[in-house]
């Protein structure tokens, strides 16, 4: 039986109902209601913002050195290892997605906690070269009150992706989770609480804020403790995000969408390429920021390649995300699904073929959930809009190139930059590719691998900033220079 978490938000230290409307989650399988959460009130972000900056400044929190920090890093990543199965049941019932990937999203969460722990145990301040008498350093200092908005496809994992370096850089950090998926937000705030409590830290140090971003997510980034935004979500809200954030003159990461190739060169090896080009795009049923959703296959393989291609996307086994031989799982909500149909029905208007998919399941286990079946266009130019927007959902789009020049042009014309996918055996096709193609990050005989230790983010429209790596607690950071004058004669003016 499912423990969701109780109908709490996390305000100044204290779990109680938030003051604003209630949404019921629904679990995307079944279409059935999980759980009612009421968001919080404007004023209640301002009570938690008041609070979080209060706690910031605490001296049992703003005085811990580094290693004393990374204590509460490393006994939040053991709470996260002792509730994993916990916490992966409550996101696979609140996303949708497959057990097997909410298991490993939960394990990457543990796994920035402890990593991020080590980087800040670790991270070094510089004592520049001196051009004087002086000595000069360069240290580093927390920004104070963090906001941090996420959308609903990874909760646990893009959480902990701000979590963790937030509070190693010594703030205090607000985090929203989105409308659709809040459960697991508040099922992670608890076991962060608890190590606050355990470790005697203030609690205000998180707060946990459940709601729309019109109104919560928007008096978060305008309140005034709060001195920069960490946020994952669409390219819209973020650039509208950007604009409030300038008034402020407030940093702010974004982490925005994608439409990301993967590209099937014509001495690929075709097995492991058939896999990783399904895995790229269908896995999380499409919803991935990193999603290889353009195709790009050699114009000399093009037909055997995605004629074996759509063989095997028809074979995919759909189901609910708890069986454990389910590869596409229902998508996060009915509006998400229709709104992926709608994009399909698009795609047939401006004239693509409709390989495989192309409409929900049929079949009572279907009926009540969020399901689309893995589908495989082709057929476009690559400027239609169908290749050039985020569906964000189980599509994929397949076009053929005629040479590397003819690659490069159509894999950089997409105002997005986030990820690209290579398959190759020519090491140097794959070096030239990989450096003129503009992505955030390149998989090479790969995809969607991730690494706490490597620095991930977008180009162009995917975003600003990176998360991950040693210098995302250097992100949540003000850097301040010192410079400690060591002459005995007097400066100039002196006397
Ligand atoms: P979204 O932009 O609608 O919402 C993201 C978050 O922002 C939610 O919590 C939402 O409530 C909040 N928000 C909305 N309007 C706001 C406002 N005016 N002020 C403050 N906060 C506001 O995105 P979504 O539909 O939840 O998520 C899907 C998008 O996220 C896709 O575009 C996807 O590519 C992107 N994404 C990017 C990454 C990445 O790392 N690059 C990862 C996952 C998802």
């Amino acid at each position: 039986m499912l423990r969701t978490p109780p109908d709490e938000a996390l305000v100044a230290g204290r779990w109680r109902r938030g003051g604003g409307a209630a949404t019921q989650t629904l679990d995307p399988a079944t279409g059935a209601a999980l759980a009612t959460v009421h968001a919080v009130t404007p004023d209640e972000v301002s009570e938690a913002a008041r609070a979080a900056a209060r706690a910031a400044a605490e001296p049992q929190w703003y005085d811990l050195l580094p290693h004393q920090r990374a204590r509460l890093l490393t006994r939040v990543a053991t709470l996260i290892e002792d509730n994993a199965e916990h916490l992966a049941a409550l996101q696979t019932a609140d996303t949708g997605k497959a057990l097997t990937e909410t298991r490993a999203l939960v394990a990457s969460a543990a796994a920035t906690f402890r990593y991020t722990a080590a980087a800040l145990e670790t991270a070094e301040e510089a004592i520049t070269p001196s051009r004087g008498a002086y000595v000069t350093l360069s240290v580093h200092e927390p920004i104070g009150v963090v906001g941090a908005i996420n959308p609903w496809n990874s909760p646990v994992a893009s959480d902990a992706q701000k979590l963790a370096p937030a509070l190693a850089a010594g703030n205090a950090v607000l985090l929203k989770p989105a409308e659709w998926t809040p459960l697991v937000s508040l099922a992670l705030g608890r076991l962060i609480t608890q190590a606050l409590g355990e470790l005697r830290l203030p609690t205000a140090l998180l707060a946990v804020l459940p709601g729309s971003g019109r109104v919560v997510g928007d008096a978060i980034v305008r309140d005034p403790h709060v001195g920069r935004i960490a946020f994952t979500g669409g390219t819209e809200t973020g650039r509208a995000l950007a604009r409030t954030a300038a008034e402020k003159l407030m940093p702010v990461s974004l982490e925005l969408g994608g439409k990301s190739p993967t590209v099937v060169l014509a001495d690929a090896d075709i097995e492991q390429a058939l896999a990783g080009v399904m895995f790229g795009v269908f896995s999380s049923s499409g919803q991935s920021c990193i999603a290889g959703s353009r195709l790009f296959v050699a114009r000399a393989l093009y037909d055997g390649f995605v004629g074996e291609l759509v063989a095997r996307v028809t074979k995919l086994r759909v189901g609910p995300g708890t069986r454990p031989d389910t590869q596409v799982a229902p998508l996060v909500h009915p509006a998400h699904r229709d709104k992926v149909a709608a994009y399909v029905d698009l795609a047939r208007g401006e004239g693509a073929r409709v390989l495989c998919g192309g409409a929900a399941p049929e079949g009572p286990e279907y009926a009540d959930g969020a399901y689309y079946l893995p589908t495989v266009l082709d057929g476009l130019p690559n400027d239609a809009r169908t290749c050039q927007e985020e569906i964000f959902g189980p599509v994929l789009v397949a076009l053929p190139f005629d040479d590397e020049e003819d690659l490069v042009r159509q894999a950089n014309d997409s105002v997005y930059g986030l990820a690209c996918g290579i398959w190759t055996r020519d090491h140097r096709a794959a070096w030239r590719i990989a450096r003129r193609v503009e992505a955030g990050t390149v998989w090479i005989n790969t995809y969607k691998q991730f690494s706490a230790s490597t620095p991930f983010g977008g180009m162009k429209a995917s975003g600003l900033g990176r998360e991950k790596g040693r210098d995302a607690i250097r992100a949540y950071q003000r850097q301040k220079s010192l410079y400690w004058g060591t002459a005995t004669t007097p400066l100039p003016w002196a006397g």
